[in-house]
């Protein structure tokens, strides 16, 4: 091929489901990050950043066969060196590999954790709902008390709530242990052999495969079959009871609006007893619900994952880019993000020669501007200077540069003031 025919006609665009993220939008991300890690912290949670990839088995061993995420949403690939890996579908399986590895057994337990960033799935991209996801995920391992399940929703809570969520709800059921679930998985196919021709041949396959994940069909045919489906909370064993009461009394302790949702289960195979949605309520397309958060006890995992004893733990995921795209989200910025009060306008080739020694000064002195030290004229500064809405312009000319002093014009007033470099700073703070 030519160099010629190499040529592409069309330029490039981002994967599908994928996008870029900048300018206010990329601080609304990183303004929620901090606020998120801020309550973690303060409620004991600690920070733990795993690889986006793991190997392939870390997630089919424990998130499960029929799920959606094993079967249709991962991406997998083979390495050069022949490993199979895979791009996280989801926080906790990762995190849990990492307690195990790093023999985070041997703290104090529980272990309280929290991780953020890009999960991928090959989801079918529409509003709300990406291949390229940003989560704030928190886990809790290492105990099996109510209080600990109770924690971890709140704590998720308070961090919407800060973002500005007024209106969340709790979706909660438990799905117990296998004492129990056992039992309950054999009434649930009961019930729907019953159903068997009026269920989609989905549904049907799941029956074989994972039928608890029937409950959490989309398909409108089964979704009217759940409604006479029997409830997981009847058949729960006393110690699971006792387990979910429990639960609920915390929540209602701490005043968290909260509803028994029996048909919920979430898509993945590794829950035992509590699930739980949070759900901000008409803030989905036409005014629908919308899950912004989600989690589950997973007392079972670790074993999955080559670990010798269960370790009990209970965690949750938000969707960021949810959250971010809300209309109640309060738009938080970082604190490293000032907005610029000064414009720096330098003109003539010995002004711009100093240029950079007098940005790196203000820099220092925490004084954030704008330039665009690439332009030449006055008269184009001044007009971008307007067009930002930035309150002051410093003006650094010929002149200026041989006398070592600046300009400083009030860009509403028009007023300006001739300032000596070494008196700058103290000039600016009185402004
Ligand atoms: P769904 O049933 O809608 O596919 P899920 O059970 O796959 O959701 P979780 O694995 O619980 O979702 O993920 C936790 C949260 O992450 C969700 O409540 C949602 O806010 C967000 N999330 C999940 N998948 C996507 C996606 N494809 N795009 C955007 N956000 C997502
Ligand atoms: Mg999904």
């Amino acid at each position: 091929m030519s160099q010629k025919e190499k040529i592409k006609k069309e330029a490039f665009v981002a994967p599908k489901g994928m996008r870029d993220i900048m300018d206010e939008k990329y601080y609304h991300y990183q303004g929620f990050f901090e606020k998120a890690q801020e309550v973690a912290v303060y409620y004991g949670f600690r920070p733990l950043e795993t690889p986006i990839l793991e190997n392939e088995e870390v997630f089919t061993s424990s998130i499960g066969v029929g799920t959606d995420i094993v079967d249709k949403e991962m991406y997998t690939l083979k390495t050069k060196g022949g490993d199979h890996l895979a791009m996280r579908p989801e926080f906790t399986a990762g995190v849990m590999r990492a307690y195990i590895e790093n023999g985070m057994q041997s703290l104090p337990q529980p272990v309280p954790l929290y991780s953020y960033g890009q999960i991928y799935r090959h989801d079918k991209p529409q509003r709300g709902r990406y291949r390229e996801v940003r989560q704030f995920n928190l886990e809790m391992l290492g105990s099996e008390k109510s209080i600990c399940d109770a924690m971890v929703i709140k704590t998720a809570c308070t961090i919407l709530e800060e973002a500005g969520a007024t209106n969340i709800v709790v979706d909660i059921n438990s799905i117990g242990d296998k004492e129990c679930r056992g039992g309950y998985i054999k009434e649930l196919v009961n019930y729907y052999k019953k159903h068997m021709n009026d269920l989609p041949p989905v549904d049907r396959e799941r029956l074989k495969t994972n039928p608890l994940r029937i409950l959490d069909s989309k398909e409108e045919k089964t979704k009217a079959i759940n409604e006479g489906a029997p409830d997981a909370t009847s058949s729960l064993c006393p110690s699971c009871k006792k387990h979910f009461k429990e639960v609920l009394e915390y929540l209602e302790e701490m005043e968290i609006p909260f509803r028994i949702n029996k048909n919920l289960v979430r898509g993945l195979s590794y829950y035992t007893r509590t699930v739980f949605e949070i759900i901000e309520e008409g803030a989905g397309e036409d005014g629908a619900p919308l899950t912004i958060a989600a989690g589950g006890r997973y007392d079972y995992l670790a074993k999955f994952l080559g670990s010798k004893k269960d370790i009990p733990a209970m965690g949750m995921a938000m969707g960021v880019d949810r959250i971010v795209e809300s209309p109640w989200y309060k738009k938080l910025s970082p604190r490293i993000m000032k907005k610029p009060k000064m414009y720096f306008i330098q003109l003539g080739n010995d002004a711009k020669l100093k240029s950079l020694n007098v940005i790196e000064m203000l820099r220092k002195a925490h004084v954030p501007i704008m330039q665009s030290l690439s332009k030449d004229s006055l008269g184009q500064q001044l007009a971008i200077a307007e067009r930002m809405g930035v309150p002051y312009a410093i003006i650094f000319g010929q002149k200026e540069a041989l006398e070592n002093s600046v300009i400083v014009r009030d860009m509403q007033t028009r007023s300006q003031d001739t300032v000596k470099m070494d008196k700058l700073l103290e000039y600016l703070k009185k402004i």
